[in-house]
């Protein structure tokens, strides 16, 4: 019996994959060509691992074929693919669709062809599907597992920000949707998982480039800034990669995690924190990059909307990493990568 993971090239992904692995799943991960599936097989090498290209999400058949020679040997379902760029044309067809068409394509395979083999579907969604922009400011709001941003398909799409916060609501909801409504038709339990912004290291040192996945780029830019104006200012949550892939493979596996929405963040940051780390931890940055104003940071005095999350860390029962290793094993990696350490 196999766990089937999608957007296994991706940052996450292969994060989830390799937790797998290390629990000896056998994986079958999905990826968007063949091509791109032989490169995954050699860089972890395992023979637990078979790949299968599903083409574009955006395609509402694009786990059909997989499904209907396979479906019988999945037992777990980790659902990581979605889009999650920002530099695209077009809000709909770059974001929304293939985010909303990918759980739907793969929800309606599984009925189809692995409705009682399935037990357990995980999905990855995002802080962003839960928190409303314009409320950030207000100290009286307090955000939790309960709650939805309320964009919707219209008027999320005014920035990829937006349009990918709208994409990663919309495709949560057809979930818990198609959950209600098949309950009596497929075996499965539903979790998802609801990450703020994801640091730390590519589980490939390979995978560093001179950019970085999106999220994972904030702390990557200040890195390499020479100059305050180089930074764009940021306020925000964050959680680190292997807390995130943990909680992933936990609810494929634990019972009290099913039909639970798991929002994992365990600090906010503004761009003075990761200042402030680097400057403390990484002698090598010293004089290279600027120190700003050390007492603007926000760990330890976050302002405006509460994010709450107390069920989450109760159900999952571990600690959460702290901002600081979120920072500093996402630099140790950068710095190793050019010589620096
Ligand atoms: P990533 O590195 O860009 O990975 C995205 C994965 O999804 C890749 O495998 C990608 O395939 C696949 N994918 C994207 N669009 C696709 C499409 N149209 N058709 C087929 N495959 C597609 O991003 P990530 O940071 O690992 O994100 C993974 C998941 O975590 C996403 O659901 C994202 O919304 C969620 N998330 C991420 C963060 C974060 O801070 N990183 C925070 C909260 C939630 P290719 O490699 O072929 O492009």
């Amino acid at each position: 019996m196999s766990v089937f993971v999608t957007g296994a090239t991706g940052f996450l992904g292969k994060h989830v994959v390799n937790e797998c692995l290390e629990k000896n799943y056998s994986v079958i991960a999905a990826v968007r060509t063949q091509d791109k599936g032989d490169a995954l097989i050699k860089q972890f090498n395992n023979p637990r691992l078979t790949t299968v290209a599903i083409g574009d999400l955006e395609n509402l058949d694009a786990f059909e074929e997989t499904f209907k020679v396979h479906g019988k040997d999945i037992k777990f379902v980790i659902h990581c693919a979605s889009p999650a760029k920002w530099d695209i044309d077009s809000y709909e067809k770059d974001i929304l669709i293939p985010a909303r068409n990918g759980v739907l394509g793969i929800l309606e395979s599984i009925k189809k062809y692995a409705a009682d083999s399935v037990e357990r579907f995980v999905m990855t969604s995002s802080v962003m599907a839960l928190i409303d922009f314009s409320k950030m400011q207000d100290s009286s709001v307090t955000f939790n597992e309960d709650s939805w941003n309320p964009t919707t398909w219209e008027s999320c799409q005014t920035d990829p920000i937006s349009a990918y916060a709208g994409s990663k609501k919309f495709a949560e909801q057809e979930a818990w949707k198609f959950y209600k409504e098949n309950k009596d038709i497929v075996r499965f339990k539903l979790s998802t998982v609801i990450p703020s912004y994801i640091f730390g290291p590519q589980l490939f040192d390979e995978d560093v480039h001179e950019h970085l996945n999106t999220s994972n780029e904030t702390v990557n830019q200040i890195i390499h800034a020479t100059k305050l104006e180089d930074i764009s200012p940021i306020n925000a949550l964050c959680c680190h990669i292997h807390d995130v892939a943990k909680s992933h493979v936990l609810a494929i596996e634990e019972e009290n995690l099913a039909d639970e929405r798991l929002l994992v963040t365990s600090a906010t940051f503004a761009a003075q924190d990761i200042l402030n780390y680097l400057n403390a931890d990484f002698p090598q940055l010293k004089g290279m990059i600027p120190v700003g104003s050390p007492d603007k940071a926000v760990e330890n005095h976050p302002q405006g909307a509460v994010v709450e999350n107390k069920k989450t860390r109760e159900l999952l029962g571990f600690q959460f990493r702290t901002l600081k290793d979120c920072i500093d094993d996402t630099t140790i990696q950068v710095l190793k990568h050019e010589g620096r350490l």
